[in-house]
């Protein structure tokens, strides 16, 4: 049987949760979102304390935002890359720098709002590396691996059926960009790319990201030659 994936906008973060033989959330949404994930969680049936693993795909305030609430509502354990794990234990805002004309001009607005974003601090349980770790301790047939470039401590989760989660890696339509593509923030930009071409090479065939409508696998290739 197909892993159940059901998405839910929280604080325009796309999160997600797979279900399998076990139940997995990906991203912890923007802040004060806890609320709003109760609510989607009821309308799928599933119960919070089904979840028994939060992946974070990267640090940054809109997808760790609610995670300390949503940690303690489900009892999970969350998983987080070593490089970018800091923004959720002190509970601080990091931008990465735009890499194109209007991820400059966004974050200079960004930046200026900073002071008035803010989220509770919490916990990292499983510190991810370099290394890739597989699912199927928790009922997912897959498994989750870095790619660094739009934050340093990016990861990936692939399903074996194909489907990549990738966060940030990719967004589409406005307020980031005009079409699919590449973020229009990164810190590694090269770096970002690399990291695209080795997930591609895995096969991936649906990539589900976190901001915007889907992007395919033909776009991601435009994007990064
Ligand atoms: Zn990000
Ligand atoms: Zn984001």
């Amino acid at each position: 049987m197909a892993t159940r994936i059901v998405s839910m906008d929280l604080g325009n973060t796309n999160c997600f949760v797979l279900q399998d033989k076990g139940t997995i959330l990906i991203d912890a949404g923007g802040p004060k979102q806890a609320a709003k994930f109760k609510k989607e969680l009821d309308q799928a049936s599933i119960k919070p304390e089904d979840i028994k693993l939060i992946l974070i795909t990267h640090g940054h305030f809109d997808h760790i935002g609610s995670a300390d609430e949503i940690k303690a509502m489900t009892g999970a354990k969350l998983a987080m890359h070593e490089a970018d794990k800091e923004n959720l234990e002190k509970g601080q805002v990091q931008f990465p720098p735009g890499v194109t004309g209007w991820g400059r001009f966004l974050m200079s607005i960004l930046n200026m709002l900073k002071s008035m974003i803010s989220f509770p601090s919490s916990t990292v349980d499983i510190v991810l590396t370099d290394e890739e770790i597989s699912l199927e301790e928790y009922g997912i047939s897959g498994k989750v691996f870095p790619t660094p470039g739009h934050s340093a401590g990016s990861v990936t989760l692939l399903l074996d059926t194909g489907e990549a989660f990738v966060g940030d890696m990719a967004m589409n339509g406005l307020p980031m960009r005009l079409g699919p593509g590449l973020p229009a923030f990164a810190v590694d930009l090269p770096g970002l790319k690399e990291s695209w071409k080795s997930l591609l090479d895995r096969g991936v065939k649906t990539i589900y990201q976190s901001h915007g409508k889907p992007v395919s696998v033909e776009d991601m290739r435009k994007a990064i030659v």
